[in-house]
Parts: C-alpha cells; structure tokens; sequence
C-alpha cells in the first residue's frame, strides 16, 4: 500500500520518525525498525500500509528508549525505500516546523493549521508553507563519452553529474543551460527531462535532465570543480552510490551507450 500523506489523524499511536539532528532514530533487531509509541504533539505526515506516521524532533539524548540516532544518508538503501521516503518528509517537515515558528513577516508567533500543511501567524496572518528548492542534475553527452565532475565543496570522492538551483524568475531548461555553461564553459542541447527526486538534506528536489554537448571546450570553474573529464562507459571513475538519481543517469547513460 503506497503512503498517504495527511496533514491530521484521530490516532494516537503510530510510527515515530524521530529527527535529531541529521540522524533518524531507529530500532536495531533483526530488522531496522522505527520505534511505536505515543504521538503526544508531533507532526502527523500520513499512513504507511495504513499504520500512522509522525515526525518528532528531537535534542541529542532525547532519542525514544531503545533507539539510536543514525545518519539519515547512511539508512539510504537500508531501510525499505518508502520508509526511507517517508523519513525524508519528517528531516524536511520538522526542519520547517521549526524555521517558522515565528512569522517572517511581523516576528509574531505562528501555529499550525489543522486543516492544511501551513503554519499562520495569528498577529498578521503571514503563511508559512513547507517549500522546496528546485535543483537541477544533468549527464552531458559527447561522442558517445559523458561529462562528470568532482565537486570542490563536498570533498566527495567520487565523479558525478553536474547539478546545481534553480533561480527565481528561472526556467528549469534555463537553469540547466546557466549550469552546464558556468561550471563546465560548454553549450548543451537536447535537453531531455529524465526523472525526478526529493532530496531531504537539502530541501530540494533534483529534476534530472540529459542533454547532448553543443559547442565550447571543457573549462571547469575551479570554485565549483576539482576535477572533470568525459568518459566512456567502459572507463568510468568511481561514481555516486545506487539509488541516488546521479547513479540513475550513469546507469542510464552505460545501458544506452555500452
Ligand atoms: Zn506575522
């Protein structure tokens, strides 16, 4: 049964994703598990297989009994893929349920809508919705070669797809050609959408594109790029882990390409 996400509930009881700090608190038995209990005042997100779910943030030590904080990243792939989504909505919601409890606008208080994901504030009614920021990640291709990059921030140690925000007033194509140009000094076409995914440590959601290289020579801006390169599907460097969307157009690049 997929997850229904639902803003109220009459339950009482239910699954606890409980957030403290990047970690989610999980139960180790045979399985992972999340830890069941009383839902007090924590966030309702919906139900999973029927059963509730709510979210909870909480301080270091104050992880429910017989639960231990685990870095979200590292359950990717560990726990069940619509658990782990449903993890990345409480990291996301309680992140938010926390920025705006005071209002942006006249400093006032908020509080939660029961009927919809908001919170108001009741001095100036100044509303406050969850908000996501659009990213985009894209697989240049150029004779039969794509165009990966390692990043100079994260220190990551592999090779990935150029990926970067969008910018108010942007298109996603807009913001995809802005990237491909400013970190890479090349010109793309064909730019094709690929597919989608939440990602909950930075609030965004990646918007996958593959596009074909159009014109320029590789000039990687050394703020943003330690190291790139186009490579055949037969010499890959060390790429990004399963399950993330980079990975997924890789994958889709050497099944198309190999
Ligand atoms: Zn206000």
């Amino acid at each position: 049964m997929p997850f229904t996400p639902a803003v109220t509930t009459t339950a009482t009881h239910g699954r606890l994703f409980v957030i403290a700090g990047a970690n989610l608190c999980v139960v180790r038995a045979e399985t992972l598990a999340l830890p069941v209990g009383a839902a007090d005042d924590a966030l309702h997100l919906g139900d999973l297989d029927g059963e509730p779910c709510f979210a909870r943030l909480v301080e270091a030590g104050g992880e429910p009994a017989g639960s231990e904080p685990v870095p979200l990243r590292q359950l990717f792939g560990a726990l069940p893929d619509e658990v782990f989504a449903v993890a990345g909505r409480a990291l996301g919601l309680t992140a938010w349920d926390r920025d705006h409890r005071y209002c942006g606008r006249c400093g006032g208080p908020t509080e939660r809508s029961t009927r919809e994901r908001v919170r108001t504030c009741a001095g100036c009614g100044h509303t406050a919705y969850p908000r996501l920021s659009p990213a985009v990640i894209v697989l240049v291709e150029r004779d039969g070669r794509c165009l990966l990059a390692r990043n100079a921030r994260t220190r990551m140690p592999f090779f990935s797809t150029l990926a970067g925000f969008v910018e108010v007033g942007e298109t996603l194509e807009d913001c995809v050609h802005r990237e491909i140009r400013e970190e890479a000094g090349i010109e793309v076409a064909d730019v094709r959408y690929f597919g989608s995914q939440p990602w909950p440590f930075t609030g965004s959601l990646m918007v996958g594109f593959t596009a074909r290289w159009a014109g320029g020579e590789l000039v990687p801006d050394p703020e943003e790029i330690a190291d790139a390169g186009w490579f055949a599907p037969d010499a890959l460097p060390v790429v990004p882990p399963p399950l993330s969307i980079a990975r997924a157009l890789i994958d889709d690049f050497v099944r198309r390409r190999g």
